[in-house]
This record gives C-alpha cells, sequence and structure tokens, in this order.
C-alpha cells in the first residue's frame, strides 16, 4: 500500500483525496489486490451535491465478461433519507458501494448523485461528497488529532474538537495527558476497536460529506459498545443521506427503507415492517436471525 501512495504524495495536496478514498475504500474493501482503472471524462465538471439523492438506473455490472453480479439493478435513494442494503452473502451489497465511489464502471445502465451521472463528473469531486465509515480502521502511525484531520485538508483545531465531540471520543481524549497530540497506531497508545471506529466517525465529521456509506461496522464490539457507537452513527448521519451496507437486521430496522438484494436483483423493498407483513425473503431472513440469538441466548445460560 505504501509504494502505491509514495509517488501520489509527490504529486502533492489535491491528490489527497483520491488516496483518502483508496485507503478508505481500501480499509473496508480489501480492493488493493486489483484495483481497476476509471478515467474521468475530458474537460469532465465537479459534482454538485444540493440534494444529495443517489439512484441506480437499470445497472448492469460483472467484475468478469462471463459472469453477471448487478442484473439491471434500480435503486431510489431520496436525500436525506436512511436507508439499508441488506442479503445474502455474495448478493452484490458491497459492490453497489463500490460502483458508487466508481471504483468500477456499469456496463449498463447509470449512476446518479443530484441528478449528474457519475461517469461524467471528477472524481475528486465525486470522492468529496461521499463518506465511509468502514468495518476495519485504517490508523496512521501519528497522533490522535492528526488521524481526526485526515478527513480533510487544513482541517482546524476547533474543528477537529467538534468533530472528537460529535463522534464521543471527548472523554478518552480528556483521560489522555497528551490529548490529541497523542501518538496512536502500532508505535503509540492502541486504541480498542470501538474507539477506533469513533476516531473513523470523527472523521467522516471533518470531511463533511452529504452522502454516508456505514458498513457495518459493529461485529468485533461488545453489545454496550455496539449501542453506544450506533447511537453516535445515528447522530451523525442526521441531515445526510445515509446508506448501510447491513448484515444484522436489528440495527436497520428503522432505516426509511430497506433494499434486499438476492443475487444481483432487487428482491424486495419497503419499512422493515412492511417487509414483515410481506413475509418474503426479509421476513424469513428476520425470523432466521431473531432464532440465532435465541440460541445465542440459551447457549450462553
Ligand atoms: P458479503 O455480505 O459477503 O460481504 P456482498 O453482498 O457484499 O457479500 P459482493 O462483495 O458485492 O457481495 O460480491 C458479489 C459477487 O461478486 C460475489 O459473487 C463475489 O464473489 C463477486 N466479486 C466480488 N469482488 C470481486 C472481484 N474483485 N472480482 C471478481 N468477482 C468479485
Amino acid at each position: 500500500l505504501t509504494q502505491l501512495f509514495r509517488p501520489l504524495d509527490m504529486l502533492g495536496m489535491v491528490y489527497r483525496t483520491i488516496r483518502q478514498g483508496l485507503i478508505d475504500m481500501a480499509a473496508m474493501f480489501k480492493l488493493m489486490d486489483e484495483p481497476q482503472e476509471v478515467a474521468d471524462a475530458p474537460g469532465a465538471p465537479a459534482l454538485v451535491v444540493r440534494r444529495p439523492a443517489v439512484t441506480f438506473d437499470n445497472v448492469v455490472f460483472g467484475y468478469e465478461p462471463d459472469r453477471t453480479i448487478l442484473h439491471g439493478l434500480s435503486l431510489e435513494i431520496p436525500a436525506g433519507s436512511k436507508v439499508a442494503i441488506v442479503g445474502p452473502s455474495g448478493a452484490g451489497k458491497s459492490t453497489i458501494a463500490r460502483l458508487l465511489f466508481r471504483f468500477y464502471d456499469p456496463q449498463a445502465g447509470r449512476i446518479l448523485i443530484d441528478g449528474q451521472d457519475i461517469l461524467g463528473v471528477t472524481q475528486i469531486s465525486l470522492r468529496k461528497a461521499l463518506g465511509i465509515v468502514p468495518q476495519d480502521s485504517v490508523l496512521f502511525n501519528d497522533t490522535i488529532g492528526y488521524n481526526i484531520a485526515y478527513g480533510r485538508d487544513g482541517a482546524g483545531l476547533a474543528e477537529i474538537e467538534a468533530a472528537a465531540r460529535g463522534a464521543a471520543l471527548g472523554p478518552l481524549i480528556e483521560r489522555l495527558p497528551q490529548g490529541f497530540e497523542t501518538e496512536v497506531g502500532e508505535r503509540g497508545l492502541k486504541l480498542s476497536g470501538g474507539e477506533k471506529q469513533r476516531v473513523a466517525i470523527a472523521r467522516t465529521l471533518v470531511k463533511n460529506p452529504p452522502i454516508l456509506l456505514l458498513d457495518e461496522a459493529t461485529s468485533a464490539l461488545d453489545t454496550r459498545t455496539e449501542q453506544d457507537i450506533l447511537a453516535t452513527l445515528n447522530a451523525v448521519s442526521q441531515d445526510r443521506t445515509t446508506i448501510s451496507i447491513a448484515h444484522r437486521l436489528s440495527t436497520i430496522a428503522d432505516a426509511d427503507a430497506i433494499f434486499v438484494l438476492d443475487q444481483g436483483r432487487l428482491a424486495e423493498s419497503g419499512t422493515h415492517a412492511a417487509l414483515l407483513r410481506r413475509d418474503g425473503v426479509y421476513a424469513e431472513m428476520w425470523a432466521r436471525q431473531a432464532a440465532e440469538k435465541d440460541e445465542l441466548g440459551v447457549a450462553a445460560e
């Protein structure tokens, strides 16, 4: 990874946004094995986001020519809404996020943000509009302040402090004699999974993107921490369009809409209550997860 990014460092600040996008994505999707080249269209304008609606319009996509993963997928995500994408492993949930970031381009169909086809805008402007709170956050061997400020070039201390508060990192930072100057990472203070997650949330708050992607982030955390983090994420999602990629349904039951993906097709969509009434794929997933929870509960006693 370092090898790949060193030349970009030399090219200066303008590339930081791209680089950050790559690091976020690498963390989330472990994509670095085979990053694909997508190029800006000549003379492409910047994406201008006034109302951060996201539309997938009949998107067809496969990583390889002979294996289609998304079969004409259409999703309508209104500006400011909180939606979740669920479905079995391999259904294509992460692929949707990769396409949104333009790590790949669809073979057919369009992806629009606020009415603008993402193929036609600069990648820098696209990635500025998108924030990610990944599953495994990457921390740099630097200060906690640097790690938070990494969300945006030129972030000042006041912004960093506000972001730390927003991510509920205040109590941790107060405990540290050197505060934001505390070194973290391999050579410094080791942060817990939940604390790392909060640094990622703070980073996102500094970046302040209109569209937020949440990779279900809580698998390695205990229940109490998980609940705390979910509450923080809910607060951070205010006034943004939020797309959660979820494995556990209990965390997304209050979403404005849930899209249920099955083998690259939209099987169902609706609110939690509507999907339960429908008694289809989602209801079955819900019942299965409830049963698993019961079993775990019994096993724990
Ligand atoms: P999970 O819940 O397990 O994370 P998912 O719904 O996010 O799964 P995707 O990661 O989007 O699923 O993958 C959808 C399909 O695309 C899978 O069959 C997967 O094997 C395939 N796939 C993913 N990445 C690549 C890749 N880089 N090259 C080829 N095929 C890929």
